[in-house]
C-alpha cells in the first residue's frame, strides 16, 4: 500500500478517536446539569418546608404577644372596676371585658389552627431532609464520576494528540492540507475503505478502473463524488478495518 495512504489511515483513526473524545467531553456539562435538576427540586422543597415552618412559628409568636397585650388590657379594665360609681359605667366595663375575651379567644383559635398545621409540616420535614441528603450524595457522586471521566478522557486525548503530531510530521504538507479540507467537509471522515466497488464514505459506485487503482495503491485515489481518500481492504482484513460506514 502507498506509504502516505498508510499514514493517512493512521491519522484518520486518530482523528476519529479525538472526535469521540470531544463528543464525550462536550456532553459532560449537560449531564451534570441534568443531574443537578433533581438536586435543585429537593433543595427547593426543603427550603420551602423550612420557610413555611419558620413563618408559622413567627405568626404564633405574634399571636402570643397579641394575647399577652389583651391580657394586660384586661388587667387594666379590672382595676377600673374598683372606681365604678354607676350602673352605666359598670355595663360599659363589662362590655369591654367581653370584647377583650372575644379577641383573646379569636387569637387563641388562630394559634391552635397554626399549631396543628405546624405540627403536620414539622412532621414531614425529616423525610424531606433525608431525601435531600440522599439526592445530595447521589449528585455529588455522579458529578465526581463525570468529572473523573472527563479528566481521564482529557488525559487520553493528550496522549492521542501527541501521537497525531508524530504522524503529521510524516505526511506531505500538500496532502495534509487536502486531508484537512476533506475532513472538514465530510464530518470528520476523510479516509474510507472500498467495498463492493463502493466508496464506504458516500456509497457512490466507483468505476472498475478506479477500484483497480485503489487496489494497486501506487497513487492515492480519491472518490470522485465525496473526494475522500480510498483504500483497499482484503476480505480477511475486513473485520479489523475501522468502521467507516458513515453516510455522507
Ligand atoms: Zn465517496
Amino acid at each position: 500500500m502507498n506509504e502516505q495512504l498508510k499514514k493517512l489511515i493512521e491519522l484518520q483513526a486518530i482523528d476519529r478517536e479525538i472526535l469521540e473524545f470531544d463528543r464525550i467531553l462536550a456532553a459532560v456539562p449537560g449531564q451534570i446539569k441534568a443531574g443537578q435538576a433533581d438536586m435543585d427540586a429537593i433543595t427547593r422543597e426543603q427550603e420551602e418546608a423550612r420557610a413555611a415552618i419558620a413563618d408559622m412559628k413567627k405568626a404564633n409568636k405574634q399571636l402570643e404577644a397579641d394575647v399577652q397585650a389583651e391580657n394586660d388590657h384586661m388587667a387594666k379594665i379590672k382595676t377600673k372596676l374598683t372606681a365604678v360609681k354607676t350602673n352605666k359605667e359598670y355595663s360599659a366595663i363589662l362590655a369591654e371585658v367581653e370584647s377583650v375575651k372575644e379577641k383573646v379567644s379569636a387569637f387563641e383559635d388562630k394559634e391552635l389552627a397554626i399549631m396543628e398545621t405546624l405540627e403536620e409540616k414539622a412532621g414531614e420535614l425529616p423525610a424531606i431532609e433525608t431525601r435531600f441528603k440522599e439526592e445530595e450524595n447521589n449528585f455529588k457522586e455522579y458529578k465526581a464520576k463525570k468529572e473523573a471521566e472527563a479528566d481521564r478522557v482529557k488525559g487520553e486525548r493528550e496522549v492521542v494528540l501527541g501521537k497525531r503530531q508524530g504522524i503529521l510530521n510524516t505526511i506531505e504538507p500538500k496532502r495534509l492540507e487536502l486531508y484537512n479540507k476533506v475532513l472538514k467537509r465530510n464530518d470528520g471522515v476523510a479516509v474510507v475503505a472500498v467495498r463492493d466497488s463502493m466508496c464506504q464514505g458516500c456509497f457512490h459506485r466507483l468505476r472498475p478502473q478506479v477500484v483497480i487503482d485503489v487496489k494497486i495503491s501506487a497513487e492515492i485515489v480519491e472518490c470522485s463524488h465525496c473526494y475522500r481518500f480510498l483504500y483497499w481492504v482484503e476480505e480477511s482484513e475486513d473485520q479489523t478495518a475501522p468502521n467507516q460506514r458513515t453516510a455522507g
